[in-house]
C-alpha cells in the first residue's frame, strides 16, 4: 500500500502531506529533503506516516532522508506539540527556532546534503615543550607561584586539559616558550572523570541541598529562594555532579548571554570539557555540531544555555536548573513561538520525568504562589555564604535634596559623597539607570515641541552629542539647533539615560575611570566580556549601566551601588511594576558587598515612602510577595488567570480599528467580560504600521485549552475576509 508522510516544514501550515517513495525507509522524527512549489527545496521533519491518501490531485514524493538517525525523538516531538498548542503557533514556527539552521538546509544544499557530517569535538591540552632550565625554574618559583604550580603538574602528568589550568599562568608560560597548546579530537562523551572538585557546602547549604533532594522524591519542581551570594550556584554544582555521575543529562538555563561568561567560567572550572555552552552568539556551524553530537550522546551531558537550549536533543534529561527564574527575558516576544522558557522548562522536565529546580533571590510571584500552595516546594537560603552581610540600603529623596541645594546634575549629595569615599580607597561603584542614551526625549522649552520618530509613535532618544535615534526602528536624524516648530527657542534634552550619567560622572570625577554597559555598548559577546573583565580586574572604577548590570554578575570589589532613578521602575504601567522594581533593585543591590566589606546601596527617588522601597530597605521578600499575591488574586492577575495579548498591526488605521472592534465584539459573544479592549497602546505606531491590542483574561479555574480553541475559531471567522486578511494578528500567551 502507498504510504504518506505528514511533514513539518519551516512554514506556516501545520503539516504538508507527501508520498513516501517505494523503498524509502522513513521513520517519525526523520529529517527529509522535500521539493516544495516549483523550485524550492526544504528540509522537513516526518511527523506522521499513514496510508490516507490526501485529496490533492498531485502529490509529490519524498525519497531523500538526510540523516541516518531521526533528528527528533518522540519526546522532542511531544514538546514541540505542546509549545505549538499552548503558545498558539504552528509546528513550522517551532521548527524555525528549535533546529539550528545548518541542520535544516534549504535549496540546493538540502539536495546535495552530505549524510551525517559528524565532527568529533576538539579538546585543548597544555603540554610542555621540553625540559625547563634549572635557572629559569628557580626564577619562576620565586616570582610566579601559579606558573610554578602548573609546571610541576605538567611534569607529573605530561598534559593537562587547558580548561583545568589557570589561564594567566598558561599565557605566561607560553610567552616564555615553555608550554604549547595541542588540540586533540575526542569522540562522543568521553570527557574524563566524574570525580569533580566541588567546594564543600556550608552547613546551611548542605541543609538546603538535602531538602531539595528530599522534595524531589515527592514533587517534580522545587523553588530555591536564596539571597544573592548565598551559594545557590554551588548547590546547583552539587546537584549537577550527582546527576552526571548517574549518567543523566543536565540542562542549566540562564536568562541572557551577557550573564553566561562569568558563569560559564565558573562551571567550566568544575566540569571542564563536559560543559556545552549554547546561546545566540555561538556560530551556526557550532550549533549544528552540538545538535548532532548530543543526538548521539549516551548521556552525561551538561548544557549551559539560554532558552533555545530547551530544544536540544538531551535524550537522558534528568535535571533542569532555571537560574534567575524571575527574569522576564525568559519570555520570547518576537517571533513565534512566544514561549516562556521557565514554564516550558517545567513542562519539558515533566515530559522527561526529570526534576526541575527554579532558583532566584527574588522569585517571580507566580512561582512563589505555586511554591506556597503546594504545587512546587520551596527551599530557602537566608544567609550569604561566609556570613557576609547584605548591603545597607539608603533611600535618598531627590526632591528634598534639590530643595536643600544638595543635588548636582542627577546626583544627590549623599551619593556623590559616597562615590568619592569609594574612589579614595580604590573600591568600585556600580550605577544603574534603566534608560539608554543621553536623554530619552528632547523638547522645546517654549512651545513644547518634542522630537518624534516619523514612523513610530515614540519620542526620539538623544545619543552621543547630537544624534536622535528611534529605539523601535533605528531611524535617526541630527539634533536640530532650533526648535523646528516655533523656530525661535533652542531644544533641550529632558530626562537622562546611561550615556548622560557616564558623561556627568566623568565630569564630576575627572580622575575616575568610567565605563558603560548597555545595549549600545553591548555590540557583541566579546565587547561585553571586555567591559566586564576590565571591571573585574579593577581597571574601571565606576560602571554605569542599564538592567543588564543588575543581573548575575559577581564583582567582589564593588562596595557601593547607586540607583539613579527608582521612580520610572515603580511607576511603569504594568501589573508587574512593583514586583519588578523590587526584583531589579534587590538583584542590583546583590551585586555589591560580595567581598569582605559590607556594601551600600543608595536609591534616589521622589517617593521615599513607597511601600516597595520599604520592603527593599528591609530586604523583606516575603512581605512583598504576600502583598503582591493578594493584589494578583484581587484583580485576577496571573497566576490566578492567564493573559493572552492579541496584537493587531496594519497600515490603515481605519481598517485596523474596524477589524479590532469586530473581533473584540465577537470574542465578547463567547468570553463576555473576559475580553478587554481594543485599546491603543502607548506606542501605537511602529515602522508606519498602526497597532491595537485586545487582552483576554481567562481565570485559572476555566479550561485554558478550550479558551485557546475558541479564540482560534473566532479569529479565523472574523479576520478571514478580503479586507482583513492582510492585518497581522499575533497572539501572545502569558503576555505580561
Ligand atoms: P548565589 O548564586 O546564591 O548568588 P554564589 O554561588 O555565587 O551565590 O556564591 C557567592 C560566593 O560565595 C561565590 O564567590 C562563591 O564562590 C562563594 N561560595 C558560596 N558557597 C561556597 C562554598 N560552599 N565554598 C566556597 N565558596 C563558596
Ligand atoms: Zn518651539
Ligand atoms: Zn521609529
Amino acid at each position: 500500500m502507498t504510504r504518506y508522510a505528514d511533514i513539518v516544514l519551516p512554514l506556516y501550515q501545520p503539516t504538508y502531506t507527501f508520498e513516501v517513495a517505494e523503498g524509502c525507509d522513513l521513520a517519525v522524527g526523520d529529517a527529509v529533503a522535500v521539493q516544495f512549489g516549483v523550485k524550492a527545496v526544504y528540509t522537513g521533519i516526518v511527523w506522521r506516516i499513514h496510508t490516507d491518501r490526501p485529496e490533492a490531485k498531485r502529490i509529490k514524493k519524498i525519497s531523500q532522508k538526510l540523516y541516518e538517525k531521526p533528528l527528533l525523538s518522540e519526546r522532542q516531538m511531544a514538546f514541540w506539540e505542546w509549545i505549538a498548542d499552548y503558545y498558539m503557533c504552528t509546528l513550522g514556527e517551532v521548527m524555525r527556532v528549535a533546529l539550528p539552521s545548518l541542520i535544516k538546509p534549504r535549496g540546493a544544499d538540502a539536495q546535495a546534503f552530505e549524510r551525517e557530517q559528524f565532527r568529533p569535538r576538539k579538546v585543548a591540552f597544555v603540554a610542555l615543550c621540553g625540559a625547563v632550565l634549572t635557572e629559569e625554574r628557580a626564577k619562576i618559583e620565586r616570582r610566579a607561584p601559579r606558573q610554578h604550580e602548573l609546571l610541576a603538574l605538567l611534569e607529573a602528568q605530561g598534559e593537562v586539559r587547558r580548561s583545568a589550568c589557570d589561564a594567566a599562568a598558561v599565557a605566561a608560560l607560553r610567552k616564555r616558550g615553555l608550554v604549547e597548546i595541542v588540540e586533540r579530537e575526542i569522540e562522543g562523551c568521553d570527557v574524563g572523570e566524574c570525580d569533580y572538585d566541588l567546594p564543600t557546602l556550608s552547613e546551611r547549604q548542605q541543609e538546603a541541598y538535602d531538602a531539595i533532594l528530599h522534595h524531589f522524591s515527592q514533587v517534580q519542581t522545587v523553588l530555591l529562594r536564596g539571597v544573592t551570594g548565598s551559594g545557590k550556584t554551588e548547590i546547583y554544582m552539587h546537584l549537577i555532579a550527582r546527576t552526571l555521575a548517574a549518567g543523566g543529562d543536565v540542562l542549566y538555563l540562564v536568562p541572557e548571554i551577557a550573564m553566561t561568561s562569568q558563569l560559564l567560567a565558573r562551571v567550566k572550572r568544575v566540569f571542564g570539557e563536559r560543559v556545552t555552552p549554547y546561546h545566540s552568539k555561538i556560530t551556526n556551524q557550532r550549533r549544528a555540531d552540538i545538535y548532532r553530537r548530543l543526538n548521539r550522546s549516551e548521556g552525561g551531558e551538561l548544557v549551559v544555555g539560554t532558552r533555545s537550549a530547551l530544544f536540544l536533543p538531551l535524550h537522558n534529561l534528568q535535571l533542569i536548573i532555571v537560574d534567575e527564574e524571575h527574569d522576564l527575558s525568559y519570555k520570547q516576544t518576537e517571533p513565534a513561538p512566544r514561549y516562556q522558557g521557565r514554564d516550558a522548562a517545567v513542562m519539558l522536565a515533566h515530559q522527561h520525568s526529570a526534576k526541575c529546580l527554579l532558583g532566584s533571590a527574588t522569585p517571580s510571584i507566580e512561582s512563589y504562589i505555586r511554591a506556597t500552595t503546594g504545587k512546587y516546594r520551596e527551599v530557602v537560603l537566608a544567609e550569604r555564604y561566609g556570613g557576609a552581610q547584605l548591603p545597607d540600603v539608603i533611600v535618598s529623596d531627590t526632591i528634598r535634596a534639590a530643595k536643600r541645594g544638595e543635588r548636582k546634575s542627577h546626583f544627590n549629595k549623599v551619593l556623590l559623597d559616597k562615590i568619592e569615599e569609594r574612589l579614595e580607597c580604590s573600591e568600585q561603584v556600580l550605577l544603574f539607570q534603566n534608560r539608554r542614551g543621553v536623554s530619552p526625549f528632547v523638547s522645546c522649552e517654549d512651545c513644547g515641541w518634542t522630537a518624534r520618530c516619523p514612523h513610530c509613535n515614540v519620542s526620539l532618544t538623544l545619543h552621543g552629542g547630537n544624534r536622535l535615534t528611534c529605539h523601535y526602528c533605528g531611524y535617526s536624524e541630527p539634533l536640530p539647533r532650533r526648535c523646528p516648530a516655533c523656530k525661535t527657542a533652542e531644544v533641550r534634552a529632558m530626562g537622562f539615560g546611561t550615556e548622560k550619567i557616564e558623561q556627568e560622572i566623568s565630569a564630576l570625577f575627572p580622575e575616575a575611570r568610567v565605563a558603560r554597559l548597555d545595549r549600545d555598548t553591548l555590540t557583541s559577546e566579546s565587547a561585553c566580556n571586555r567591559i566586564i573583565e576590565a571591571f573585574e580586574r579593577g581597571e574601571t572604577d565606576i560602571l554605569v549601566g542599564t538592567q543588564i548590570i543588575t543581573k548575575g554578575f559577581d564583582f567582589s570589589r564593588v562596595t557601593l551601588v547607586g540607583v539613579l532613578n527608582a521612580d520610572n521602575l515603580l511607576n511603569a504601567p504594568d501589573y508587574r511594576a512593583s514586583e519588578r522594581a523590587f526584583q531589579t533593585i534587590m538583584q542590583f543591590a546583590g551585586r555589591g558587598g560580595r567581598g569582605e566589606k559590607r556594601g551600600e546601596v543608595v536609591i534616589q527617588t521622589a517617593e521615599p515612602e513607597h511601600p516597595i522601597l520599604r520592603y527593599v530597605a528591609t530586604g523583606d521578600y516575603v512581605a512583598m510577595a504576600r502583598e503582591q499575591s493578594a493584589e494578583r488574586q484581587g484583580f485576577f492577575y496571573p497566576p490566578y488567570s492567564r493573559l493572552v495579548g492579541i496584537t493587531m498591526r496594519y497600515r490603515s488605521a481605519e481598517v485596523l480599528h474596524r477589524a479590532a472592534v469586530e473581533l473584540a465584539e465577537a470574542l465578547r459573544g463567547r468570553f463576555s467580560r473576559r475580553v478587554l479592549g481594543p485599546t491603543i497602546p502607548l506606542v501605537d505606531r511602529v515602522r508606519g504600521e498602526h497597532i491595537v491590542e485586545i487582552m483576554l483574561k481567562i481565570e485559572s479555574g476555566a479550561s485554558f485549552a478550550r479558551a485557546r480553541k475558541i479564540l482560534r475559531e473566532v479569529m479565523a471567522e472574523v479576520l478571514n475576509t478580503r479586507e482583513y486578511r492582510k492585518i497581522i494578528t499575533i497572539c501572545n500567551v502569558d503576555a505580561s
